[in-house]
Order: structure tokens, then C-alpha cells, then sequence
């Protein structure tokens, strides 16, 4: 392809030029159109946006810039620091990812974030999603990407009628979006693609009167863009059971840090017990977790859903009836701030806060 843009490609780009969110890791509205946003804003931002909607990342981003105003920053800070920030955003994973990634970055890169695809997949938590945003949107390179929103609209523009998450069709899906690609502004029809599938192109009741490439559309001419792509297959998630003892001393409560690994790892948490056979009051819970307690209460019931699974926390409150062992964390509902929770976690806490404990 020359440097000629196809009507598709000039389409979309117009629309994008005037239609386009101001978000804060874009560049400002009014810069040249040669200009691209900081490589560490692309990389924090395209992580937070993971399984994740843009308002719920905005505020989360600016709190992230402010505090690691550059990778160095970020780089340098305490892990728990960091988790503690994102607290809230879930999928921890992609925190713990991306302190090691800028740390990578600093020891292997000098510091600035690489700008070719290959070396970026070899960052901790870079796939090949987000290693083409980054070498596209900040280094404005041919390098194509495919999300959720691109999916969608490539397969309505081609009218791709099979499962999207099928491998044959991933595989054409990520060819289409190279071949579509123009050789300038590479990283701006990136994202014109991801912004028309979050805002013009959506899931359901697709804008298709006010889109710039409905003449392009082969689901929108054959009326199809309802049916396009096809649904995902609905299964039953499985339920988890968690029983949670709130152990207090005093106004204190006792908290432990979860393992390195697995989910919510190295969160911190009341003292939860993982059990497939239910215990049946806090005194059980009690007994199973090895503790001698008073004053025993129900506490609540939280649930939590993720996209594969289910949780379900039964909490209890009760009194230690003996003083604290040494080595265990014990603190106030106040200092519970300065720990990185999960949020069934700060569920418990706040139901510990609003109830007469
Ligand atoms: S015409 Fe409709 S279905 Fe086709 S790309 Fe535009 S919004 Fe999507």
C-alpha cells in the first residue's frame, strides 16, 4: 500500500479528527497531527483499559500520573504502593504486570519504553494487543491491533459471520486489521477503529445512520448489523465459597497477606478460610481457622462476580479471646487505608464500618 489513503481509511480518519473523546492519555486536542502521546501514558493507560470501561480508568490514570509522574517513578515505587492505587480497578494481575514491566524497562531499556512489537512482547504482561497499541499509538508504527471494539467492527464491515473467538477466524481477523492499516497515522486508525466500536459501533443498536464507513459495511447493507458478531455462547459460571472471620481485639482487627501467587495475591485480607464444606457459624469458622473466640456475629454476605466465576464471602464477626500472637497484623478499620484490598474485602470492611461491631 502507498501513502495514498484508501475513502475507508480517510473516512474514518476525518470522523476521528472531529469526533474523538478527549481522554488524558491522548494527545491534546489542537496538537499537530504529527504528535504522539507519551509511551508511558500509552502503556498505563492500554493496561488499565484491559477488561475495563474508559470512565472506571479515567480517574485511576490521573491518580497513577500524578503520584508516577514517569516510568522511573512507577519503577521505584513499593509493589504494595502500587496495588494499594489500583485498588478497586480488579484484576490485580495487570498491577503487579505492569510495576514489573517499568522495572523491566528501566534495567533492559534504559528507561524508555521500547518502540518495536518483538521487544515489547517481552515485557511482563505486554500480549500482542497491547504491544500494537504502544508501537502504533506512541511510535505511530504499522503494527495492527485487535481488541474487543475492533473485532466487532471488522466483522460487521466484512460481514464475518463466525464465531470471532474461533482460531480461523482470529487469525483473518488480525490479518484484516493489517491490511487495513494505513502507512501514516498508523496509531490515530487505531484508534479511530477502537473509538467508532466504543461509540458508534456498539454491541447493541449500532449508530449505522451517523456512521463515516457505513457505505463500507457489508453487515449494515445486508441489514445484519444486529445479528454481527455472532453472540458469545453463555455458560453457567461456577460459585466459590468463602468464609470471612472479622477477628477483633479491642478496636483492632486481625488481617493477613494473601500468597504471591493466585488471585488477589498479595492483597490483604480478614482472616478467610477457603472451604468447599460450609461451616455453619462463626464458631466453626473459628475453630477450622484455629482460633479461641468470644461474642461470636454474622457479619453479611458478599458476592462478587467475575467474567468466568462467581464468589460468594460469608462473613462473621467475634472478640480473640486471648491476647495477639506475635508476628500477626492487627489494625484499625482507619488503618485498613494503607493496605491493598480486594473488593469483596472492602465490602467486608465497609460493612464493618456502617454495622454496631
Ligand atoms: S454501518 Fe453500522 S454496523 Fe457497519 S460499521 Fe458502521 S455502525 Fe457498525
Amino acid at each position: 500500500m502507498d501513502g495514498k489513503l484508501t475513502t475507508f481509511q480517510r473516512a474514518l480518519l476525518r470522523w476521528y479528527d472531529r469526533h474523538r473523546r478527549d481522554l488524558p492519555w491522548r494527545v491534546a486536542p489542537g496538537s499537530p497531527r504529527s504528535a504522539t502521546p507519551d509511551p508511558y501514558h500509552v502503556l498505563l493507560s492500554e493496561t488499565m483499559l484491559q477488561q475495563t470501561q474508559v470512565a472506571t480508568v479515567v480517574p485511576y490514570f490521573l491518580r497513577f500520573i500524578e503520584r508516577y509522574p514517569t516510568l522511573a517513578d512507577l519503577a521505584a515505587a513499593e509493589l504494595q504502593d502500587v496495588l494499594r492505587l489500583w485498588q478497586g480497578l480488579g484484576y490485580y494481575s495487570r498491577a503487579r504486570n505492569l510495576h514489573a514491566c517499568a522495572r523491566q524497562v528501566m534495567a533492559d531499556h534504559t528507561g524508555q519504553v521500547p518502540e518495536h512489537v518483538e521487544k515489547l512482547l517481552s515485557l511482563p504482561g505486554v500480549g500482542r494487543y497491547t504491544a500494537g497499541a504502544i508501537a502504533s499509538i506512541a511510535f505511530n508504527a504499522r503494527t495492527p491491533i485487535l481488541d474487543g471494539n475492533v473485532t466487532r467492527v471488522l466483522c460487521r464491515i466484512d460481514r464475518i459471520e463466525s464465531d470471532p473467538r474461533d482460531r480461523p477466524t482470529q487469525l483473518r481477523l488480525w490479518q484484516r486489521a493489517e491490511e487495513i492499516l494505513p502507512t501514516r497515522r498508523a496509531g490515530d486508525f487505531n484508534s479511530a477503529l477502537m473509538e467508532l466500536g466504543a461509540t458508534v459501533c456498539v454491541p447493541r443498536n449500532p449508530q449505522c445512520l451517523v456512521c463515516p464507513v457505513r457505505t463500507h459495511c457489508q453487515a449494515f447493507a445486508a441489514g445484519l448489523q444486529d445479528r454481527i458478531p455472532l453472540p458469545k455462547k453463555t455458560k453457567p459460571t461456577p460459585l466459590h465459597r468463602r468464609y470471612v472471620l472479622c477477628l477483633r481485639h479491642g478496636r483492632q482487627f486481625l488481617i493477613e497477606q494473601r500468597p504471591a501467587k493466585g488471585r488477589w495475591a498479595g492483597l490483604w485480607q480478614f482472616k478467610t478460610l477457603e472451604s468447599p464444606v460450609r461451616p455453619f457459624s462463626a464458631s466453626q469458622l473459628a475453630q477450622r481457622l484455629g482460633f479461641a473466640i468470644s461474642k461470636p456475629q454474622q457479619l453479611g454476605r458478599i458476592r462478587h462476580a467475575l467474567t468466568h466465576r462467581r464468589y460468594e464471602f460469608d462473613a462473621y464477626t467475634a472478640n480473640l479471646a486471648a491476647p495477639p500472637a506475635a508476628g500477626q497484623v492487627w489494625v484499625t478499620l482507619a488503618e485498613l487505608d494503607a493496605y491493598p484490598l480486594s473488593k469483596p474485602q472492602l465490602s467486608i470492611a465497609a460493612l464493618l464500618a456502617s454495622g454496631p461491631v
